[in-house]
């Protein structure tokens, strides 16, 4: 799979946090590229996520024990995860595949693969916000994470001893220290953990735009159409066809999230890739401002204090592309935000969901293919944007041929995925 592409023509299709950090890092290898999307920059998932740059996280969503915690968290009207019975069909592959990722020695190899990218998540973001001049829009503070309950803390202790072998710095703050610390925060919470490690920006979907800016501005083009094929030349990929067209390309990178499986079985890859929909409450009015995002450890739930507001983000929701939102979802985060933040203001308040692109594992694809000129950078699930900026790096590390500094093989397209 290693190639030499000498500077050319490159298609990156998606313009997410994914996509947009890849043609950054394209950009300044000497490339020439162009963005394809129907719509504009960071308006697909990467528009209404939590906003946390989760730097050396490691735990993957399949965690051992996952198969017997499910049917209690589905009982569970304000638990956070649900299921649209009528897709639980298709979905059953991708299923059976995400039960046998969470095996202990596979927890323990699949870990690793997300710590090695993790660990140069911020350094990664800050190549480029320096030179657009937006360091401020990552503000490096931790994250804290409460928990209600002895239970609920006992039933994290595997989730932080893995963190702590993969050299995640936390500190677990006592009752009484809880709200010294964050003192927005109601008086209920039995445990919490600051983990000091991770960000958050201040604005996600400002960052993606005002990274694209500056991929235009340094003269990359975006294409407002949609991919719908491939032509396959002797070599690989020679065009783009779009909605409207044919466009002549050198290379492509399939950066469109969670619409990326019939692009890539276009190249001649098929990856076990689904969704994990989540939601989120926007707050404009919250008068409530946490020092950093706070995280109910056992709801899977965020809150983020964000330039236009507080977000309550998180739940995943088993249930494909097309079905249309379940708004109760985010009301459940609702109720979970107004009792972590007992005097939070909800009027004005904004829903949104979107589509997580997940793969069993939980470790990305970052990765060539078949054809020397085509590349793949999708499937980052609950991490897209933590690991936007790396993956862009090591994408344009893998078309200049260069060996990238961390073992690749975990994110391969082609890797055996149980
Ligand atoms: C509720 C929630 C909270 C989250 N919180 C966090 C968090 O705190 N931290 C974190 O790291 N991650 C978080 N995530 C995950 C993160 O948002 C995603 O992993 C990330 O946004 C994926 O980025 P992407 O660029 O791959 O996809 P997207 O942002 O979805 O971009 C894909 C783009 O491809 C385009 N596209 C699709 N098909 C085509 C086509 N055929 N032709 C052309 N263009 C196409 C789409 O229009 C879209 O713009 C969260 C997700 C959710 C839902």
């Amino acid at each position: 799979m290693a190639s030499q592409f000498t500077p050319g023509h490159i298609g990156v299709i998606g313009a997410g946090i994914v996509g947009v950090s890849t043609a950054l890092y394209l950009q300044r290898d000497g490339h020439r590229v162009t963005i394809f999307d129907q719509g504009g920059p960071g308006e697909g998932t990467s528009f209404g996520n939590a906003s946390v740059i989760a730097k050396n996280s490691a735990e993957p969503v399949a965690m051992p024990g996952i198969i017997w915690r499910v049917p209690g968290m589905l009982m569970d009207p304000l638990g956070p995860l649900a299921i649209r019975w009528q897709y639980l069909p298709k979905l059953m592959p991708w299923l059976v595949q995400f039960v046998l990722a969470s095996r202990k020695w596979r927890v323990e190899e699949i870990s690793k693969a997300m710590h090695a990218i993790s660990k140069d998540s911020i350094t990664a973001y800050r190549t480029l916000t320096g030179e657009i001049g937006i360091d401020d829009m990552i503000v490096e503070r931790g994250w804290l994470s409460v928990y209600g309950s002895d239970h609920s803390f006992a039933e994290a202790q595997t989730e932080l001893d893995l963190l702590k072998r993969r050299g995640n710095e936390f500190e677990i703050l006592k009752k009484d220290e809880i709200r010294q610390f964050e003192p927005t925060v109601g008086n209920q919470f039995a445990h919490a953990v600051w983990h000091k490690d991770y960000a958050h920006t201040v604005d996600n979907f400002g960052l993606v735009q005002r990274m694209a800016q500056h991929f235009l501005q340094r003269g990359g083009k975006h294409v407002r159409e949609r991919v719908e094929d491939f032509v396959i030349g002797p070599n690989g990929p020679t065009h783009v066809v779009t909605s409207a067209g044919r466009h002549a390309i050198d290379g492509v990178v399939v950066a469109a999230g969670a619409w990326s499986k019939p692009l890539s079985a276009k190249l001649g890859h098929w990856v076990p890739l689904d969704v994990e929909r989540g939601y989120h409450v926007m707050l404009p009015n919250a008068g409530v401002v946490p020092r950093m995002p706070v995280h109910m450890g056992d709801h899977g739930f965020v809150a983020t204090p964000l330039n236009g507001g507080l977000r309550f983000a998180g739940t995943v929701e088993l249930g494909g592309l097309e079905a249309p939102p379940n708004w109760k979802r985010a009301e459940v985060l609702l109720k979970h935000g107004t009792r972590v933040f007992p005097t939070v203001n909800t009027t004005d308040r904004r829903y949104w969901m979107g589509f997580r692109p997940s793969v069993p594992d939980s470790v990305p694809i970052i990765s060539g293919g078949r054809h020397p000129n085509a590349w793949f950078a999708f499937g980052h699930g609950h991490l897209g944007l933590t690991n936007g900026a790396i993956t862009g790096r090591l994408i344009a590390d893998l078309v200049a041929g260069r060996t990238p500094d961390i073992d690749m093989a975990p994110y391969r397209i082609d890797r055996p995925w149980n």
